[in-house]
């Protein structure tokens, strides 16, 4: 499953050109020309990541940002802010309010899609389509493929996905309503015992290699990935 960026940009040239170049990366794209419909397309469906401009017509891209990270549930989404402005004031401003990165005008394609995939990496590494490894696990998102000290696993689409996830967030414990949010997608109406399902599921493929362990389940608070035992 593509990860899903939504391009807030008033600009109808950089709006297309930044929409292109996410999407032909292999990115779904979503477009929103101003803060308002910027906050219609997250409160419909959570992005996996904002390409913010901080010029648009109704009010700032920044205020929109500090919107963001006062909400619990957009507190983590990943933001790149875009802008004309370059000066070091305000890339501190923009830093300060939650910005996970800032390109400024004129960017060059490659240079904004090097920055997607490094912001991808550091704060969801399941969405930046490279080998994610944690101990003698290695996934391949690009192949769908699971190996555990070179064997491969098979399992489910929905396990590989829960397994991408946490391995890509490895040693932090996760509530079923967060994998629920972050694994299956936003405004899901799954029950939450659906994770223990896959859970379970998960963690007999992993015992075909004898990896189990690495699926751990935390009392009271949920699951996690990791190769040593939670205290
Ligand atoms: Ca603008």
């Amino acid at each position: 499953m593509a990860a899903k960026i939504l391009v807030v940009e008033d600009e109808p040239a950089i709006q297309e050109l930044v929409a292109f170049t996410c999407s032909s990366n292999g990115y779904a794209v979503q477009r929103a020309d101003s803060v308002r419909a910027a906050q219609e397309a997250i409160r419909n469906e959570l992005p996996d990541l904002v390409i913010l401009d901080w010029m648009l017509p109704d009010r700032a891209g920044i205020e929109l940002l500090r919107e963001l990270r006062a909400t619990e549930r957009t507190r983590q989404l990943p933001v790149i802010l875009l802008t004309a402005k370059g000066a070091e004031g305000d890339r501190v401003a923009g830093l300060d309010a939650g910005a996970d990165d800032y390109v400024v005008k004129p960017f060059s394609p490659r240079e904004l899609v090097a920055r997607v995939r490094a912001v991808f990496r550091r704060r969801a590494p399941e969405h930046s389509g490279e080998t994610i490894r944690y101990g003698p696990l290695v996934i391949d998102p690009a192949r769908h493929e699971v190996r555990v000290a070179d064997r491969p696993i098979k399992m489910g689409m929905a396990e590989f996905k829960l397994l991408k996830f946490l391995a890509g967030h490895a040693e932090r414990v996760f509530s079923r309503s967060q994998l629920l949010d972050n694994v299956w997608g936003d405004h899901v109406f799954i029950e939450e015992r659906t994770v223990d399902v896959h859970v379970l599921r998960l963690r007999k493929a992993l015992a075909t290699a004898g990896a189990q362990h690495l699926i751990q389940t935390v009392r009271g608070l949920g699951y996690r990935l990791a190769a040593t035992p939670a205290e």
